[in-house]
């Protein structure tokens, strides 16, 4: 009898992993329909990631044949480095992300990683070597410990503890009711934005991947969430490449490369100071957010 339940075991963990891989995509890339099937190239390697360095060249891009979404971006973020990309709702930057994580080929120019034409090597390569902390995180009706060891099933119970200690989320789990072994998701104690965020950053932690996306969330978390979720990210992305799609701009001061994406163009790029200097759409972004928040915070006083 066990004969017979072994493989029925291993079936149900590949359904598990099927299943969570495409919630986790869905959500991360908020994926409406299903993109067009991309195959390894073939005789495909694997990535071989020697730092991590991502360069865009000359992409162009459309979801469909008739609509040009991304035209001619360029870029380069060297190997540990931090890019950020900013711009109003609708410019193209998720697009990036999903073009990295190769959702989608390209129409036009190149994107490689290490030198590596991304739709050369095999996916799964490429998939493992980028990390992503998305808007929303989904979390899978099983224990905290699980949600966040997923993204890598063989970790051991410090492996974990530890992760959670990097995205200040190790605290908050102790004083549940059955710690790691709390039931979260649709059927067990829900989370907030921010807890499933710091999740979200102790499973990268875990997956410890060269190459981070960050997509920032654009609802507001209060300050202190906030703090701590920016500490986390810091410690996360510190000696990985990192991509930021940000909304705050008050978050990317320090980014090596601002991009300010406009209907899928480059139309400003450098750092925070000289973008402000400069007096364009970045100074006029930033100006704007300026005055919301001091009047946020006059609203509250
Ligand atoms: P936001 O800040 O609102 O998330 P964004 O800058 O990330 O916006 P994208 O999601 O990259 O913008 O979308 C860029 C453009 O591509 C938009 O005009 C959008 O309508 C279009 N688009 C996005 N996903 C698809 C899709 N699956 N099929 C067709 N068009 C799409």
């Amino acid at each position: 009898l066990a004969q017979l339940f072994r493989p029925l075991d291993m079936l149900g963990m590949v359904y598990r992993e099927i299943k969570q891989g495409l919630i986790d995509m869905e959500a991360m890339f908020g994926l409406i329909d299903t993109p067009a099937e991309i195959a390894d190239a073939p005789g495909a390697a694997d990535l071989a990631i020697t730092g991590g360095h991502v360069r865009f060249a000359h992409v162009d891009f459309a979801y469909e044949p008739r609509r040009q979404i991304l035209h001619d971006v360029s870029f380069d973020v060297p190997p540990g480095a931090k890019l950020a990309i900013v711009g109003h709702s609708g410019a193209g930057k998720s697009t990036l992300s999903r073009i990295l994580y190769r959702f989608y080929d390209i129409t036009g120019g190149a994107v490689t990683i290490d030198g590596q034409n991304i739709a050369q090597v095999k996916q799964d390569s490429l998939r493992r070597a980028i990390g992503i902390v998305p808007q929303d995180t989904v979390l899978f009706n099983d224990t905290i410990g699980y949600n966040i060891a997923y993204g890598r099933p063989d970790a051991s119970q410090a492996e974990i503890e530890a992760a959670a200690k990097g995205a200040a989320i190790h605290e908050f789990i102790l004083s549940l009711p059955d710690g790691y072994a709390t039931q979260v998701g649709e059927r067990g104690l829900k989370l907030s934005g921010g807890e499933k965020q710091r999740v979200a950053i102790a499973r990268t932690i875990l997956k410890d991947p060269a190459i981070l996306i960050l997509d920032e969330a654009t609802s507001a978390l209060d300050s202190a969430t906030e703090a701590d979720i920016q500490s986390a990210l810091g410690t996360v992305s510190q000696s990985r490449t990192t991509i930021v799609i940000a909304h705050r701009l008050s978050t990317i001061t320090d980014a090596d490369e601002i991009l300010v994406l406009a209907a899928g163009r480059i139309i400003e790029r450098g750092r925070h100071d000289a973008l402000l200097a400069a007096g364009g759409a970045y100074a006029d972004m930033w100006a704007l957010q300026q005055a919301e928040e001091e009047s946020a915070a006059m609203a509250a006083a």
